[in-house]
């Protein structure tokens, strides 16, 4: 992540100023008569001209400085001057912002060169940063249970096994996800009652295809057993960062030459734990969020779990709780309840997701 350099430039809004600002969409409902540019080399006002690169505007006339904002980046100007700047630390030259006398305008060939800025950097986010896939792993299956709870609750025999628990999670988390992100690869390890090896799952995330500008996430569910009857709650492991694993490929590594292969790797080691964490603790507020006092929170751990320590991939694994514990077992057994669990989960990969596609590689404003 690039660091945020020093503002040099704020726009009027954040200097105290009371700015006005208007959204450029609403104005396109102006007549076309109206909105349509103005002869040639005659400037276009102000709100027409953002309503034109729709985007909004911020102009103080006390100081006779603006800023245009789209999509997150902004663009500030002063009236009269051919230096505008770009994100509060990028200058460039413009035709000047004027006023002759029907307030502030922009000539075509300024709007053409905001259109450019504006374009290249959407472009740059764009094609830089995105969460492509996202692959939901339901520990265990099949011939192995998992860990397996039972207790007597109110008079009545209660069987709760975790990889019963762990599918009804991924597979509601999975739908959510297929819903929210229509045009993203959701994908999920097992959908049934199988066994996929541990090998398995990880060679399927890590043979999932992506361009060099998208990531794919790995988030393995899970329930928890605990020799102690009361422990209780839910908890997210990532991997241990004093772990290093072997990301880059062989032939990746031969062509660098032996000597660069631990390096890089421990640089791919640092950017996927970094990630891991932050989608750690993501997924662990959207769990605090939806669970609240029902089960305590353990807080993000580490750990050098095989599933997460061999997936080239931010990833991490959620305990939904104690099949051991008479209390917990007894919500995991409760549909209302895995529905909240998750709900946290999808919640705070939504979250993650936003997060890393809106600050990951653009500076801060
Ligand atoms: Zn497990």
């Amino acid at each position: 992540m690039e660091r945020p350099r020093q503002r040099a430039f704020a726009p009027p809004s954040h200097r105290g100023f009371v700015a006005a600002c208007y959204l450029g969409a609403i104005l396109l409902a102006v007549p076309p008569v109206l909105a349509a540019p103005g002869p040639r080399g005659a400037p276009l006002p102000a709100a027409e001209a953002a309503a034109r690169l729709k985007a909004r505007l911020c102009w103080d006339p006390l100081t006779a400085t603006g800023s245009l904002e789209r999509n997150g980046n902004a663009l500030s100007f002063a009236l009269g001057s051919p230096i505008a700047l770009f994100r509060y630390t990028e200058a460039f030259v413009l035709d000047p912002p004027r006023d002759e006398g029907a307030g502030l305008a922009f000539s075509e060939a300024a709007l053409a060169t905001i259109e450019e800025r504006f374009s290249q950097a959407e472009a740059a986010r764009a094609a830089r940063f995105s969460v492509a896939a996202i692959l939901i792993d339901p520990g265990h299956g099949g011939k192995d249970s998992g860990a397996v709870g039972e207790h007597l609750v109110g008079g009545k025999r209660l069987r709760v096994v975790e990889k019963d628990i762990a599918l009804k999670l991924s597979l509601r988390v999975y739908d959510a996800l297929r819903t929210r992100f229509p045009d993203r690869r959701i994908l999920i390890t097992r959908s049934g009652d199988s066994y996929p090896s541990l090998e398995e799952r990880v060679a399927m995330a890590n043979e999932v295809s992506l361009a060099s500008n998208e990531a794919i996430i790995y988030v393995s569910i899970h329930a928890n057993a605990s020799f102690n009857k009361n422990a209780r709650g839910y908890e997210v492991w990532y991997l241990n960062p004093e772990y290093r694993r072997t990301l880059v490929d062989g032939a990746a590594a031969a062509r660098a030459g032996e000597d660069i292969a631990p390096i890089l790797n421990a640089m791919l080691e640092e950017e996927f734990t970094t990630e891991s964490i932050l989608l750690a603790r993501h997924i662990m507020n959207g769990l605090g969020a939806r669970i609240g006092a029902d089960s305590p929170n353990r807080g993000v751990r580490a750990e050098e779990w095989f599933v997460v320590r061999n997936a080239k991939m931010p990833s991490v694994l959620v305990e939904a709780g104690f099949v051991t514990n008479p209390e917990e077992a007894a919500l995991l057994a409760n549909e209302d309840y895995l529905r909240k669990l998750a709900e946290g989960i999808y919640t705070g990969i939504v979250d993650f997701v936003g997060y890393f596609e809106s600050m990951k590689g653009v500076p801060a404003p």
